[in-house]
């Protein structure tokens, strides 16, 4: 291998003991700081500089089979016993064959450097792994945080949430609508029938609501004893009576259709709408306020209906998509 004067200058100038053999094994060089350690010594081969000399032939297998490798079993002989090789292959320039450059690293830096990065992988991997599981627990715990027991269905706590989200969403610049759904007379069946049956009506009207609203959007919640709230995105005040409507009806055609059970007793609900208009001042409370009203004035006017308050006008007359004959 020939060495030109700038390869040695530049090899001189590294800070590490530094070897540069032939691809038989051949020392070509040994950098300066390689001299210093080795001190007088003039090994030939790199097998002069392994414990074991016979190893030099496996020491050149691995290292041809690897582009660059750090072999930690091939121990080097002092003073030289506290550095690990590490080879990289080199080719020169218009000439065959070629041979390794050998860097040795202070061992102690590169195994210790080596068990704290397995260590460290480790590490990441097992905060990685607990992360996920108390990322999964965190939102179990919310998402049971959110939920109503009895029913299944999301609690005044999600509902709460809803409601500011859609009241904080000015950019979408579409009306929404709130429904007070609350059961007329439901103090008669706890009355008559024990709480028992009335908790799995409650159950029963939960389900038969849900189902009512599934491809509408609408966001169903139970926001006390026995009072639903839902939540209707981007429907104004014709869409959103329209559902509630659904909603009457949907308790009307099970109270036809069931056959009597012993958990089942006919129920009928009321429902009170609001409607907050795209960029309307509307707060909270307004919208609160105007659900609870037209609430009021379905129970008012008999119960068994909807109400929007807007659309009931002076004269009290509910707006009803379905004729009074057929109530
Ligand atoms: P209205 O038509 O005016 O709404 O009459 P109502 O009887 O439904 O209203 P009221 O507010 O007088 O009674 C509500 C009842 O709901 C009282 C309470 O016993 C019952 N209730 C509230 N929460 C639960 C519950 O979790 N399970 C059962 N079984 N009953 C409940
Ligand atoms: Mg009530
Ligand atoms: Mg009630």
């Amino acid at each position: 291998m020939r060495i030109s004067t700038d390869c040695r200058t530049l090899l001189d100038a590294i800070a590490l003991p530094v070897v540069l053999m032939e691809a038989d094994g051949r020392i070509a060089l040994c950098n300066r700081e390689a001299k210093r350690i080795l001190s007088g010594a003039d090994p030939v081969q790199i097998g002069d500089l392994l414990q074991d000399r016979e190893q030099q032939a496996l020491f050149l297998r691995t290292a041809r089979r690897n582009g660059r490798f750090a072999h930690l079993t091939l121990h080097l002989k002092s003073p030289l016993d506290t550095f690990y090789m590490a080879t990289s292959r080199v080719r020169q320039e218009g000439q065959k064959g070629g041979g390794f450059l050998a860097e040795l690293l202070p061992r102690q830096l590169a195994v210790g450097g080596m068990h704290q990065l397995s260590a460290l992988m480790h590490h990441t991997a097992d905060l990685r792994r607990r992360r996920a599981a108390a990322e999964q627990s965190a939102r179990a715990a919310l998402s049971e945080a959110c939920k109503d027991p009895l029913t299944g269905i999301a609690n005044r706590r999600a509902f709460d949430e809803w409601l500011e989200d859609l009241l904080q969403d000015q950019k979408r610049a579409l009306p929404f609508s709130l429904l007070f759904v609350d059961l007329d007379y439901f103090k008669r069946i706890n009355d008559t029938h024990g709480h028992d049956v009335g908790d799995r009506v409650l159950q029963r009207v939960a389900r038969l609501l849900s189902g009512a609203l599934s491809r509408r959007g609408g966001r169903l919640a139970r926001i006390g004893g026995e009072e639903f709230a839902v939540l209707l995105p981007g429907a104004d005040v014709h869409a959103g009576l329209n559902v509630a409507w659904r909603l009457v009806m949907a308790l009307r055609d099970f109270n036809r259709s069931c056959p009597a059970g012993e958990s089942w007793q006919p129920v009928t609900v009321s429902v009170g709408v609001a409607t907050r208009e795209a960029g309307s001042p509307w707060t909270r409370h307004d919208l609160l306020r105007a659900s609870d009203s037209s609430l009021y004035l379905a129970k008012q006017r008999g119960r068994d209906q909807a109400v929007h308050a807007a659309l009931s006008g002076r004269a009290g007359l509910p707006l009803s998509p379905m004729p009074a004959g057929k109530r």
